[in-house]
């Protein structure tokens, strides 16, 4: 339940300023409240080239777009995760592959994408679930090892650390959800990010309809005639993902209230781990070394069988489809190799038997986070 604001004078005031405007798109300019969102954000991780987008499933289409993949390529997902992880993947013509996961986080591991290499392994995509930020010293080795791009899907991870370094400054590029329950929100919306420029040219095509929009100074292609024929210069295909002049004032209004978000949701997880530490059966959500999380949900351990984890991407009705038909949602053509079958992540599936999660959003109730908590912790006693 929502009690506490998490909106307040500032959103107000920019919403204010783009309805007198008069302007509600953000057309090319770079100086409205899209733009100037784009630029604190990328102050803010730091990264070179940002892009704002309507929603997070539009941020991930786009991260994949932006490498500039094959149809048939083949990108390493984690096999937990939400689904918008692995549907962008399809989307791009390209063929997701489940890996396995560290089955007390279930943050996809650098063994789970080894067992899952082959010739056409291009990218892996890697979710920093519950604001857990994923082992990455591990994962970028065999990324390089196996020249893979990394995508880190920081849709739940706003804010977290690895050896000091915010997420989604250490792969080739990564992805944001500006969606209601994430750490900052426009209610929906997304966010594009990488320092090549080459990526970020595809992201723009990709995500404007193939319109070259670039920013940062970076020089667009200019359209010459054909047959006699004016062209407007669509250099790409893409779809119109650009955010709105409102979603960027309220998401602009937001990034000054990322660190009080954080304490609220950082006061939920002390709540939490005070009413879950010592109950039998029930184990702690426990961050990788040289991390420091800000938790989006927290995990919890609970008894086999009590858990209610319901995002094994393979076992959905979708997968199951393509696996009876051997080819994706697109036609593409499932190597022998790729198989959507129980059992496939089996560290994933134990995991999901064993995981409970519970909101720790900035503007939940801090009782009814502890009453979640004691209804988790009677069940365990009561095994
Ligand atoms: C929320 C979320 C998304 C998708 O974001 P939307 O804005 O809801 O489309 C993608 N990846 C992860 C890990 C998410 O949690």
């Amino acid at each position: 339940m929502a009690t506490t604001p998490c909106f307040g004078r500032e959103e107000l005031e920019n919403l204010r300023q783009v309805i007198e405007s008069g302007q509600l798109w953000r057309g090319t300019s770079r100086t409205n409240f899209t733009a100037r969102f784009e630029d604190e954000f990328g102050k803010w991780l730091p990264r070179k080239y940002v892009l704002g987008l309507s929603s997070g499933t539009c941020a991930d289409e786009t991260a994949v777009a932006s490498l500039g993949l094959e149809p048939g390529d083949e990108v390493i997902c984690p096999a937990s995760a939400p689904i918008f992880v692995s549907f962008p993947v399809v989307s791009c013509g390209c063929v997701p592959v489940f890996a396995d996961v560290d089955p007390r986080s279930m943050i996809i591991s650098a063994e789970g994408i080894e067992k899952r290499i082959t010739p056409r392994s291009r990218a892996v995509i890697v979710v920093h679930l519950w604001g857990q930020p994923a082992p990455m010293d591990e994962i970028m080795a065999v990324a390089r090892k196996h020249n893979l791009k990394v995508i880190e899907d920081c849709a739940q991870a706003f804010g977290c650390t690895h050896r000091s370094r915010k997420t989604g400054t250490i792969g080739d590029v990564a992805c944001y959800s500006l969606q209601q329950s994430k750490h900052m929100t426009s209610g929906e919306g997304g966010i594009f990010v990488t320092d090549d420029p080459e990526a970020y040219k595809r992201a723009v095509l990709f995500s404007n309809c193939g319109m070259p929009w670039y920013g940062y100074g970076l020089e667009a292609p200019k359209s010459t005639p054909l047959a006699g024929f004016t062209r407007r210069g669509h250099f790409g295909f893409g779809h119109n993902y650009r955010m709105s002049e409102l979603q960027g004032a309220v998401c602009l209004a937001q990034i000054p209230k990322l660190p009080e978000f954080a304490e609220r949701r950082k006061a939920l997880v002390h709540i939490i781990e005070a009413e879950l530490g010592n109950v039998p059966g029930v184990e702690l959500a426990q961050a990788y070394p040289n991390t420091v999380p800000n938790y989006w949900a927290y995990p919890v351990r609970v008894p086999a069988g009590q858990g209610a984890y319901v995002e094994i991407n393979y076992l959905e009705e979708e997968y199951q489809k393509m696996q009876r038909e051997r080819r994706t949602s697109l036609g593409i053509p499932l190597p022998a190799h790729v198989q959507y079958v129980p059992g496939a992540c089996p560290n994933a599936e134990a995991g999901a038997k064993c995981l409970r999660s519970i909101g720790v959003h900035q503007a939940t109730d801090p009782e009814s986070v502890r009453q979640t908590a004691r209804t988790i912790r009677d069940r365990a006693l009561a095994k």
